[in-house]
């Protein structure tokens, strides 16, 4: 449900962002024209002056540059260019003003020009603007300065040819560099996404192992008491060994035994107050004498194996503890000696 709504979010965000970058980022053009001039010098100018239209194709372009026949702002619905569709490649250079961007654009191209360069209205200088032009076909049109428009119109008035190179620029928005904000933005968002899954999985795993671990625990528990009752227990009567010795204290608390102390007989032969020994054995589960691990010898391994090998029975040998049923399996190299004592404690002597 929460990643739906947030896959909700983040696709309706990348949206507004995609929309508001499209809608902000123009694409600059580079403007060269070269021409023969009267001393019969090539002459070669370029500048990354112009701006692709909103709606335009930005692509390439080259031709030779060719002014409206009558008015030189190209409106109209009548043919504005001596031009035909076989003519050599043609850029039309038309000025602003009448008429919307779009009737100017479509009339050279329904006469066959290359790309539409519109330069701007006197008194404007070198200030272009982003033009919007709908339903314009997908043609190459540009918006150059005033003065650079005026320039070239002047030199094909005094009958100079002049060629024309529409290249691709670079993307400009609002702000400096709106296409790396844009590029920036997307990244940043796929970094917090991408930290946050991971954030969400490695939480969710160490809970899931938490609760088996518990789980495991608590199960492990249940089986050491089981076993625990399984010790031999003796109440001791006066007379006993254990009442008369001097030496021979409870370990756990420190005291003599005394007649009717009801005790508990550990695998290796050591005794405790039963009391004292029970919540000793489910806490550290050895001897607290000789550190024989006491809940070993009655079948109570210390961690279950999850990852053991269900593959190959002949391998694995089952111990089973109090009610037969399988518990825990350990390899057969593990279980060499059924007696479990501590071999730093092998040479002392049991006392009790
Ligand atoms: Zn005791
Ligand atoms: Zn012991």
């Amino acid at each position: 449900m929460a990643s739906g709504k947030t896959q909700l979010l983040s696709c309706l965000l990348l949206g507004c962002l995609f929309q508001l970058s499209t809608g902000l980022v123009f694409w600059t053009a580079v403007v060269e024209i070269s021409y023969t001039n009267s001393q019969n010098e090539t002459i070669d100018k370029y500048c990354e002056c112009g701006i692709f239209g909103r709606n335009a194709a930005v692509e390439r372009a080259q031709g030779v540059v060719t002014l409206p026949s009558g008015d030189p702002k190209g409106c109209g619905p009548d043919p504005v260019y001596s031009r035909h569709a076989d003519s050599p490649p043609w850029i039309a250079l038309v000025k602003r003003g009448n008429c919307t961007f779009s009737e100017k654009i479509n009339a050279a191209r329904l006469q066959g020009a290359q790309a539409v360069v519109i330069y701007n209205v006197d008194g404007s200088g070198n200030l272009t603007q982003h033009m919007s032009h709908p339903d314009t076909a997908n043609t190459v049109a540009i918006m150059i300065g005033n003065l650079q428009g005026m320039e070239i119109v002047k030199l094909i008035q005094n009958s100079t040819g002049v060629q024309m190179i529409i290249e691709v620029g670079s993307p400009h928005g609002p702000w400096m560099d709106t296409y790396w904000l844009y590029f920036l933005s997307i990244a940043f968002f796929i970094v917090v996404t991408a930290s946050i899954a991971y954030f969400v999985f490695i939480s969710a795993n160490r809970l899931y192992s938490l609760r088996r671990h518990k789980r495991a625990e608590n199960r492990l528990k249940s089986e050491a008491k089981k076993a625990i009752r399984r010790l031999e227990v003796r109440t001791l009567k006066r007379g006993d060994e254990e009442t008369t010795s001097e030496v021979l204290l409870c370990a756990v608390c420190i005291e003599a035994y005394k007649a009717g102390d009801v005790v508990t007989v550990l695998t290796c032969d050591h005794i405790f107050h039963k009391a004292c020994i029970e919540p000793w054995l489910l806490e550290r589960r050895t001897c607290p004498m000789c550190k024989c691990d006491i809940l070993k010898a009655l079948g109570v391994e210390e961690e279950s194996k999850p990852e053991f090998n269900q593959s190959s029975p002949p391998e694995v040998t089952v111990i089973t503890v109090a009610g037969g049923e399988a518990m825990y399996e350990v390899p057969l190299t593990d279980t060499a000696s059924p007696h479990y004592d501590n071999r730093a404690f092998e040479g002392e002597p049991a006392r009790g």
